[in-house]
């Protein structure tokens, strides 16, 4: 069985969590590699509709073993209330487990989060403020807390009165009020203990699904171009979407990893700030973003949007290397009777398909071709082949341009409107 990655190609949001839950009926392991409680999965299946923010979107197949991977920043109390939650809706959580090698996300990154966007003013990022960013800054910088540490509780209660010693400077400096470690320690420990040993080594977990050739899905947050590398960097994530890092993330050898799933939107989405060249503005976009109702999963904010970028899709290509390509939210598309397409870039009077640096590609201005619209609902469609021959010659321009076959299109959110 190949491990299969699920990556975002866009800006984040491109509809990962569905296809997730979609390939994860099959799947008996399914990892999340990286990021936080920042992620906002939608699913929407036979049980309700989900918002997924730290656990697994295989979490809705009994059988699959639901893990978060060391890669990932956990907030331990999130991620309670998130079980809590899944729990009364009737599905079980039992097969869920969490990385003893990863981070603890703790209430001062929260504040420090919202510290750093008010004290950036007008260059802020644009952050969920769920603290993820700091998060990943103190692992990097190797002040963070593995999550195991809250084992010996002792120990554990000094290591947040010696991380809180530095950042209550840094809070009261800024006018916040400062924590108190005793709190602090006392609810991370509550919520550890109702965790009890779903924290756990995953490596052993993980290892011995591969030796039965059991069928694993990797599950990244975001997209390519909020990859902490690769992406509008600094408007990006603090860590790496992108397939590769679901090898460290998740706890697989990367040879393993053989069949990568890049999902995109039939056009583009954006939460947050930096560059997006295809951005539509004014009344065009309040139109799209109302018929595809882009409002964020985790904070409710408007999402940006704006036409499908082949240039921005191609570059996580690069990156990736997808076997295929699933594209969501076509059934969006049919309100247009055109649609323009975005090849390349003109930059300083050349063209380009090559992403540039953040700052450059504020200076692109996107190259369009017109595609012609289907004018059609596509619900109900059952097979690839009964869709309108406008919209099938609109996924093959996407799999010219970015490289990579469409392997499944989405036509509703609802786990069976996807084409295979
Ligand atoms: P993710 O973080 O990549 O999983 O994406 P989000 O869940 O934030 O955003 C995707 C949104 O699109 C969710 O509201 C999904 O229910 C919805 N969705 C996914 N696929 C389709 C589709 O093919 N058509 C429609 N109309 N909605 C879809």
């Amino acid at each position: 069985m190949p491990v299969t990655a699920v990556v975002g190609a866009q800006w984040g949001d491109e509809g990962k969590g569905k296809i997730t839950d979609l390939l994860a009926q099959t799947a008996d392991v399914v990892i999340r590699y990286q990021g936080g409680n920042n992620a906002g999965h939608t699913v929407v299946n036979q049980f309700g509709t989900f918002k997924l923010h730290l656990v697994p979107s295989g979490i809705f197949n009994p059988n699959a073993l639901c893990i978060v991977g060391p890669g990932t920043v956990v907030d331990l109390q999130v991620l309670c209330e998130e079980i809590v939650s899944l729990e009364a809706a009737g599905i079980s959580t039992a097969n869920l487990r969490v990385s003893d090698r990863a981070h603890l996300l703790m209430p001062w990154h929260i504040a420090l989060d919202r510290l750093d966007e008010r004290e950036r003013g007008r260059q802020k990022l644009g952050t969920t403020g769920r603290g993820v960013g700091p998060a990943y800054a103190d692992k990097v910088g190797r002040h963070g807390i593995q999550i195991y540490e809250v084992r010996d509780e002792k120990a554990f209660r000094e290591r947040v009165s010696h991380e809180l010693a530095t950042k209550n400077v840094l809070l009261t400096r800024f006018g916040d009020a400062p924590m108190d470690p005793v709190t602090v320690a006392d609810g991370v420990l509550a919520a550890a203990a109702k965790l009890g040993d779903r924290i756990t080594d995953t490596l052993t977990l993980v290892e011995s699904a591969l030796a039965k050739d059991a069928a694993i899905l990797v599950e990244g947050q975001l997209g390519a171009m909020r990859d902490l590398d690769w992406g509008i960097y600094p408007y990006v994530t603090s860590s790496n979407p992108l397939a590769g890092a679901a090898s460290v993330g998740a706890g697989i050898p990367p040879r393993a990893i053989t069949r990568v799933i890049g999902v995109v939107k039939a056009y583009s989405t954006a939460v947050g700030e930096g560059p997006f060249p295809t951005e539509l503005i004014g009344p065009q976009a309040d139109s799209l973003r109302e018929m595809a109702n882009e409002y964020g999963a985790t904070t409710g904010r408007p999402r940006r949007v704006g036409w499908f970028d082949a240039v921005a899709a191609h570059h996580a290509h690069r990156l990736n290397a997808f076997t295929e390509i699933a594209v969501t939210k076509l059934d969006i598309l049919g309100a247009y009777a055109e649609i323009p397409f975005c090849t390349s870039y003109e930059l300083d009077g050349a063209t380009t398909t090559s992403m540039p640096p953040t700052r450059i590609l504020e200076r692109v201005k996107p190259r369009y071709e017109t595609l012609r619209g289907w004018s059609r609902d596509l619900t109900g469609l059952a097979d690839r082949a009964h869709l309108p021959v406008e919209a099938r010659a609109y996924l093959k321009r996407i799999e010219e341009t970015v490289g990579a076959p469409v392997g499944m299109v989405g036509i509703g959110p609802e786990r069976e409107a996807t084409l295979l």
